[in-house]
């Protein structure tokens, strides 16, 4: 049996193993329900990736970790991950920690942890009254963060992998929903860290999967799949759809969309609900149940949670099935039939949530429901036949049953590992960029470099210039969104460029350049051709942004396209008259003792006055539609054209002298 030890497992070395650090990288599907991890082998001269059975003999470990306290030492005495942990989970049901992968990297005032901890046995809470992280409370006081929960399912499958291999691994690639933003990423790394992993990449599980189905048959049978590519995943937490491109081994993510929280527990929830409902009405004759106190009943929840998942799964595979709680609470038992049918119409509302974020990737992705070629399903839930038949219906075509919802996204990691450990060649995989990313210019505009759903690792450079004469510096402020305006787009990194060397506005050639690695990691760097000057940072993409935030992020955009396009027009307009005003200002000042010789000195100074209070009140009010910002353009025009022709005059009467 293996066990995680309290202390000292996460980073522990076998010794037996430490001499002999393998070149391998496993891959882990960390699972919100089901965990798995895979390894490439050779078959007969061929790599295959390949599934690593756990110490129980299965194929997929629960996520689920178990704590057993000593009543008398008050101390944990045993750390119990996956079915034991499991099994745990009715008699020790505050101290099992299940579905922890929806609170990883999360902080607690997320609505989404804030919605949990009503739903789960086991006791959520702020780290400290100053920290905002979560906490899971183990029941003599100790605090666990979902990132150790991680840890040690990551550290139970790393055991798996070295005692099957019987090599020390210690890379890993692991997968996450493609929606986790950087701080749920960045968690999952760390858990890793934990379970003494180097995690190479983290992988999207979708694309996991596209990379498994398109790759595992051409490793085994030589032949290759081409094509789009729809990857329909509903887990146990998690909804994922992402369109994919596959040509030739090169792997382009066109588009994807999902709901975090969306999945397999959320129809055991359902039907929970239907069994307390059932069993409340079965029993009241006799004896008033109520339904807050069977709530508050940890131990009965668990164990009719247990009989809601079960009985769901079984009507996957038969039409009717029989529900046996018996002393569910005092000595009252539950016993139930359900029908398929009946299952299919009270989770009918949870099936149909997947279909517009289906609606919104293919839109994104620019294609019709008909131009996929393959539909994969991947997780538990898609075994589902009334999920099959929506997918069906959807698509208009059947979707492909081949791959092995449980065990594909570990195999596509696997791959992925193969990849960046060169034993897989010829094979690159491209993720997409999941918003706009730009930077500011004038007056407030935001100007896209990196459009969204571009495929990355990109680069691209564009060249701007400086907005006022002599300038020496100028501030890259870099943002992302969809907003043709920079203050409603999220500013993710800010520098400096400094040292320009004195030039007419618009005469620098300042390149600023974009570059996206695989991981989605950002390097904007910016450099003055002329000085050579350069500076740089690092930031990262989709930043504390959750997949409906990006969705509401478009939608806002595309409901604003026009009073933004106005805005920013306006905004433009102003900043360049602003800017012209000043360098007239600048000129006047600076010669005002030859041109006010001119007559018509004074006239011009009045109107140059008069424009500079008109464009203050624009710059105050430059939301106000009603000021005529074409006013402003004209009087713009008109005094350049006066000051100009003053300029001239006065210099061709200095000639004459
Ligand atoms: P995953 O996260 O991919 O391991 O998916 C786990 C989810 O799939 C859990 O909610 C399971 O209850 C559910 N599941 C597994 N097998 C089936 C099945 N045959 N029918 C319906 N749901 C299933």
């Amino acid at each position: 049996m293996l066990r995680v030890s309290v202390k000292s497992s996460f980073t522990k070395i076998p010794r037996r193993f430490a001499s002999t650090k393998s070149s391998k990288v496993i891959g882990i599907d960390l699972g919100t329900t089901n965990s798995a991890v895979a390894y490439i082998r050779d078959v007969k001269d061929k790599k295959s990736a390949t599934i690593i059975e756990n110490d129980q003999g299965q194929r997929t470990t629960p996520s689920i970790v178990s704590y057993s306290v000593n009543p008398t030492s008050n101390k944990i005495e045993k750390v119990l991950v996956g079915s034991l942990a499991k099994r745990q989970q009715m008699i020790n049901p505050e101290n099992t920690f299940f579905a922890t992968k929806r609170l990883i990297g999360r902080s607690f005032d997320d609505d989404e942890v804030q919605r949990d901890m009503k739903t789960v046995p086991f006791k959520v809470m702020k780290q400290s009254p100053t920290s905002d992280a979560v906490s899971l409370k183990i029941s003599n006081g100790e605090l666990k963060s979902p990132k150790d929960i991680g840890a040690a399912i990551l550290s139970y499958l790393k055991t798996t992998a070295d005692e099957y291999l019987n090599e020390e691994i210690d890379k890993a690639v692991i997968t996450v929903p493609a929606y986790f933003n950087d701080s749920q990423r960045q968690a999952t790394k760390e858990a890793g860290k934990l379970a003494g992993l180097n995690v190479l990449r983290v992988v999207n599980e979708p694309t996991a999967a596209a990379l498994s189905f398109g790759l595992d048959d051409k490793m085994k049978e030589g032949e290759r799949k081409n094509g789009l590519l729809a990857v329909y995943d509903l887990g146990g937490g998690t909804f994922d759809i992402s369109i994919l491109d596959i040509e030739d081994g090169v792997f382009e993510v066109r588009s994807t969309n999902g709901d975090t929280h969306l999945g397999g527990e959320d129809f055991d929830n359902v039907v929970v609900r239907h069994l307390l409902n059932n069993f409340i009405s079965q029993n009241n004759k006799n004896k008033k149940l109520s339904l807050q106190i069977l709530l508050e009943n940890r131990a009965l929840m668990q164990r009719l949670r247990d009989a809601a998942e079960k009985v769901k799964i079984q009507l996957s595979h038969v039409k009717s099935a029989i529900v046996d709680i018996p002393f569910l609470y005092d000595n009252l038992h539950l016993h139930l039939e359900m029908e398929e049918e009946e299952l299919d119409k009270m989770t009918l509302h949870l099936i149909n949530k997947t279909i517009p974020p289906v609606k919104k990737a293919l839109r994104d992705a620019d294609i019709e429901t008909e131009d996929i070629d393959e539909i994969i399903m991947v997780g538990g839930m898609t075994r589902m036949p009334k999920i099959r038949k929506t997918v069906e219906d959807l698509f208009n075509k059947k979707p492909n049953t081949s791959v092995n919802p449980d065990e594909t996204v570990a195999i596509g990691a696997a791959i992925q590992g193969g990849i960046i450990s060169g034993e897989i060649k010829d094979v690159l995989l491209l993720d997409v960029t999941p918003l706009t990313l730009g930077i500011e210019t004038i007056g407030g505009a935001f100007s896209p470099l990196i459009p969204r759903n571009t495929t990355v690792p990109v680069k691209k450079t564009e060249i701007f210039s400086t907005g006022v004469d002599n300038q020496t510096g100028v501030e890259i402020k870099v943002y992302q969104g969809e907003r043709g305006l920079v203050r409603n787009n999220k500013l993710i990194g800010n520098f400096q460029l400094a040292g320009i060397p004195p030039m007419p506005k618009g005469m620098p050639q300042i390149a600023v350049t974009f570059d996206i690695d695989a991981d989605g990691i950002i390097n904007v760097s910016a450099s003055e051709k002329s000085s050579g000057k350069e500076k740089s940072i690092t930031v990262v993409a989709n930043q504390g942004l959750t997949e409906q935030e990006i969705n509401k992020l478009v939608e806002e955009a595309n409901e604003n396209r026009d009073s933004d396009n106005t805005i920013r027009k306006r905004l433009e307009l102003i900043t360049k008259a602003d800017i012209m005003i000043s360098d007239t200002e600048t000129a006047f000042e600076k010669y005002k003792d030859t041109i006010s010789t001119d007559p018509q000195y004074g006239e011009v100074l009045n109107e140059l006055k008069a424009l500079r209070v008109m464009i203050d009140t624009f710059k105050k009010e430059e939301n106000n539609t009603k000021l005529d910002v074409n006013v402003i353009k004209r009087s713009t025009d008109a005094l350049q054209n006066k000051a100009f022709k003053l300029f001239q005059r006065v210099t061709t009467a200095s000639q004459k002298k």
